[in-house]
């Protein structure tokens, strides 16, 4: 089955083009650690253990308060909190929130790379005209964008939101519409392509867009409202659906 008359492909960053390799430990944790080495260094004199366990209370804190609106405070913010918690005053503009988030995606780096499909499917879909984006849900944009340049995806994207840089993430409309409207593309002829049901299916069917979702691993459609509009296991799916 085909789609007829889209004009714009956009797609999910993590664990749709850009894929992070899951060993045995938590790549959270990782990140974690190397955030603490960093703030070990720089002189914050707590265990691992505190510093954890206090950003993770900054971090639960932040999002009750604006988990409803679907806000995405920076990272650097919860760890603002996390630090201010603990007795140390740094506020989010300061060198060592900055260098904390810095340490989070140097370590984040070294399990991340392209799905094998995703730059011969973009450019596939660029030479037919499609419009390309990125709508990503994520707390360090500006590691997000280093990370899409990195792996040569920022040259076939016309359009990058990151959740972080405009404080909304999916399943938000306002997320949406702004990729959507950067494109100068109704949502009803744009189509969405992610990892996760319940923001990118469920926040781009509501504003109008088709869907596409991308299992990867065991993804679970049971307890999911929103059905996307295809289901696919490879990205070159994309192809057959597309051209
Ligand atoms: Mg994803």
């Amino acid at each position: 089955m085909k789609l007829k008359g889209i004009e714009a492909a956009l797609f999910d960053l993590f664990d749709t083009l850009l894929l992070i390799e899951r060993g045995d430990e938590d790549i959270t944790e990782k990140c974690m650690k190397n955030v603490y080495a960093f703030l070990s260094r720089n002189g914050i004199d707590v265990s691992y253990e505190t510093f954890r366990k206090s950003y993770s209370e900054a971090r639960k804190q932040i999002y009750e308060r604006t988990g409803a609106e679907l806000e995405e405070p920076h990272f650097t913010i919860r760890v603002s909190k996390a630090l201010r918690n603990l007795g140390y005053n740094y506020d989010e503009e300061s060198r060592l929130a900055k260098g904390a988030a810095d340490a989070y995606i140097e370590e984040l780096s070294r399990y991340v790379h392209p799905d094998e499909n995703a730059i011969p499917v973009l450019k596939k879909l660029r030479e037919h005209g499609y419009k390309i984006g990125v709508v990503s849900n994520f707390s360090i944009p500006e590691g997000a964008r280093w990370l899409i340049a990195k792996h040569g995806l920022e040259k076939l994207l016309d359009t990058i939101i990151i959740s972080g840089e405009i404080n909304r993430r999916k399943p938000s409309p306002e997320i949406f519409f702004k990729a959507l409207s950067n494109l100068r593309v109704d949502a009803t002829r744009a189509v969405f392509i992610g990892d996760t049901p319940d923001t990118d299916i469920e926040g781009a069917k509501k504003v109008g867009m088709k869907t596409i979702l991308i299992k990867r691993g065991d993804t679970n459609l049971e307890n999911t409202k929103s059905k996307p509009d295809f289901t696919i296991r490879n990205l070159k799916e994309i192809l057959e659906i597309l051209l």
